[in-house]
């Protein structure tokens, strides 16, 4: 069968996504972008904002509206239970809408007409997802849910309680993927920081990634998705003294105290700078998300943020606009013009392109770049990483098979194009 296939969800669904194209591929369907002759759609949806919801409706809307009659279309992700009640897809045969949170089980019994089972081994699967397409570098989804309330954040009108991966599940899970050649983990969930609370009753990513580390074989980790607020004495320490550590995300949306209050971050600036600092201090890279045009934001706020980031040196990973939903508390608050916001959103991006290329420059420095590993091929370009992922377009580097460490340090960065994976590095 020709299937269509469409992610509008978040990395985890990317996960989701990729595993159920190889899938598919491997039982013989053929992918294709031909939605209105594709023999099947699947559609995976997002949930976590007022604006992603409203997009994903108006797709599943305009898919069901191009598709051949025949063709039953598949509304999966996040959104999938919400979709349910809309009257387009009431009464419809050739809708299918599964809310499994692991979905590519349940959609491949639904195209092959079968009933097999999600098993453990095929879930930890699932939560991996391939950078660059290859398993040298991986991003796993070790724990899913957050208890924090932050003001603009899903968890008021779309709350889901943590659930980690079993601590030797995943263990064991990753190592065989060391043994198998991944030298690069990047760690990863919806809060990070609270992972092992569940099952343990207490956080345990500390552990978790000490162990993880002593693997030999495994040369970086990289660590997502940790918050202030919930950053304890043994995960900072851990993060700060595993050299195997390169890189931390950390959320800090604004470095404005009032607006980081206004949002419920449960951190001020003083708290996060502290994280920062001991991670700086030990070589790490810092990485972050921001959101502009948070109801209340001054062009003050705007300038603090813009000055924290430079001087810091931190990478920030996105910038998204503040989107209103009158499910959030922040909701409630005085809200900007959309002119506005647009400008506020505008004048951070500008600024955060420079920093951003003065940050990676900055870390050409750092020891850790002086070994970089192959971890894909396209065209004619090779990629490289040990935190940040980029690529060269040497000849006697492109020959290199993937897993490959190459011990020369890059020299600069000779071209720029929006994420880390699309920048040229000359080495
Ligand atoms: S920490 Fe992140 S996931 Fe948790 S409530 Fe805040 S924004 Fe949402």
């Amino acid at each position: 069968m020709n299937v269509f296939i469409l992610n509008d969800g978040c990395v985890r669904e990317d996960a989701l996504t990729q595993n159920l194209r190889e899938r598919l591929k491997k039982e013989n369907h053929s992918i294709t972008t031909d939605y209105k002759n594709a023999d099947i759609l699947v559609y995976t949806t997002c949930a976590g904002t007022g604006y992603s919801i409203d997009e994903c409706i108006k797709t599943s809307y305009c898919l069901q509206y191009y598709k051949k009659k025949t063709s039953p279309l598949i509304i999966t992700g996040c959104l999938a239970g919400l979709v349910k009640e809309l009257d387009f897809v009431k009464n419809r045969n050739d809708i299918k809408i599964i809310e499994n949170k692991d979905f590519v089980v349940p959609v491949t019994n639904y195209i092959n007409e079968e009933n097999k089972r999600t098993t453990k081994k095929l879930s930890l699967e699932h939560a991996t997802r391939k950078i660059c397409n290859e398993d040298i570098f991986i991003q796993f989804m070790l724990e899913d849910g957050c208890t924090n309330k932050c003001s603009f954040c899903k968890t008021h009108y779309y709350p889901k309680k943590v659930e980690s991966i079993s601590y030797l599940d995943a263990l064991t899970y990753l190592k065989e993927k060391i043994r198998n050649g991944t030298k690069i983990i990047s760690l990863s969930g919806d809060n990070l920081t609270l992972y092992g609370i569940d099952i343990y009753k207490k956080p345990v990513l500390h552990n978790f990634i000490h162990e993880l580390s002593e693997e030999e074989r495994l040369k970086y980790i990289i660590v997502n998705e940790i918050t202030a607020q919930n950053m304890y004495p043994d995960l900072l320490e851990e993060l700060a003294s595993n050299k195997k550590v390169v890189q931390v995300s950390l959320q800090l949306e604004s470095a404005s105290d009032k607006i980081l209050k206004a949002m419920n971050r449960g951190h001020n600036l003083e708290k996060y700078d502290y994280i920062v600092r001991r991670l700086q201090e030990q070589g790490k890279i810092i990485d972050t998300v921001l959101m502009t045009g948070f109801p209340t934001e001054t062009e003050e706020d705007l300038e603090k943020t813009i000055n924290y980031i430079k001087e810091r040196k931190i990478y920030v990973e996105g910038i998204s606009g503040y989107e209103d939903f009158y499910a959030i508390p922040s909701h409630e608050l005085e809200q900007l013009s959309n002119s506005e916001k647009r400008r506020h959103l505008m004048t951070v991006s500008e600024a955060i392109q420079k920093s951003n290329y003065e940050v990676l420059e900055n870390t050409m420095d750092y020891s850790f770049t002086k070994e970089s590993i192959v971890v894909g091929h396209n065209d004619k370009r090779v990629y490289l990483a040990n935190s940040m992922t980029h690529y060269s377009i040497k000849k006697d580097l492109y020959s290199l098979p993937l897993g490959t460490i190459v011990k020369d340090q890059p020299k600069r960065i000779v071209k720029r194009i929006g994420s880390t994976i699309n920048f040229q590095y000359r080495y």
